[in-house]
């Protein structure tokens, strides 16, 4: 019985793997097209295959749920920041507290000088990272990057748990 049930699940998780591997892959396609760019062009939210060595489940499996959620945010670009919530109408405008245009996740992390020393202090220069690109910020780094954006964005949806990741910094 066991096994019937483990070899059931094995069939499944393969059948489930496969088809997110292929609605990934359908959605890079076609938010490429839609921008008229290829794949390798994309945003490094969007970069990236499902089950390659640098596999998006394998970044996720390693990570805690409040880290998973801020990745897939940061990813995304659905995340509280003004940009976004412009876009959704829950602000009138994009622009940071600094005076850019537009608050995004690039701006945050490579422009806004509010956050700049911060970020290059617990980021970018942190011992354990000494890193820019922000493609392997995502995936080889993702543990660090969603810990500190979860402690330094002060997104109130982050609120409850920042106090499980100061440790890292
Ligand atoms: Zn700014």
């Amino acid at each position: 019985m066991r096994f019937a049930r483990n070899a059931i699940k094995s069939v499944t998780t393969k059948a489930t793997v496969e088809n997110m591997k292929h609605l990934w892959n359908d959605y890079q396609r076609n938010f490429a097209t839609e921008r008229g760019k290829r794949i390798d062009e994309l945003d490094v939210a969007r970069l990236g295959g499902w089950c390659d060595s640098r596999d998006i489940l394998m970044v996720h499996k390693r990570l805690t749920r409040a880290q998973s959620t801020m990745l897939i945010q940061l990813r995304s670009q659905n995340i509280g920041l003004q940009a976004y919530l412009e876009r959704i109408a829950k602000v009138d405008s994009s622009q940071c507290g600094c005076g850019a245009a537009v608050q995004d996740v690039d701006h945050i992390f490579f422009h806004c000088p509010l956050l700049a020393e911060v970020v290059e202090a617990q980021l970018y220069g942190h011992p354990a990272v000494q890193c820019r690109n922000m493609y392997r910020l995502m995936t080889e780094f993702a543990s660090h990057l969603t810990a500190f954006a979860i402690i330094n964005l002060g997104l109130e949806q982050f609120e409850p748990v920042v106090d499980d990741y100061d440790i890292l910094f």
